[in-house]
């Protein structure tokens, strides 16, 4: 296990969590799940160690296991529609 240390915002202890981590590539969302993450309980600050950091760099590059990965689809909302009460 990783020891991530204390929390560089609020000095609290981190506690090591499996995340799912979204990120934005050019115009599509991609979601890896099971990511070992370090999780701040008290700010909710989140923090990966250098050897997962350059895993996930591997897998956002990789377009064919990108194309081939499953899809979900995630909520759209407007928001002028969230204004409107
Ligand atoms: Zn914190």
């Amino acid at each position: 296990m990783y020891d991530y240390g204390k929390c560089e915002i609020c000095d609290t202890p981190i506690v090591e969590k499996i995340i799912q981590q979204d990120f934005w590539l050019k115009d599509r969302l991609i979601v890896i799940e099971n990511v070992p993450a370090g999780l701040c309980p008290q700010c909710g600050e989140k923090i990966v160690n250098a050897e997962v950091g350059e895993h996930i760099a591997r897998l956002i590059t990789d377009a064919d296991r990108i194309d081939k990965a499953p899809t979900i689809s995630v909520p759209l909302v407007r928001y002028e529609e969230a204004m409107a009460v």
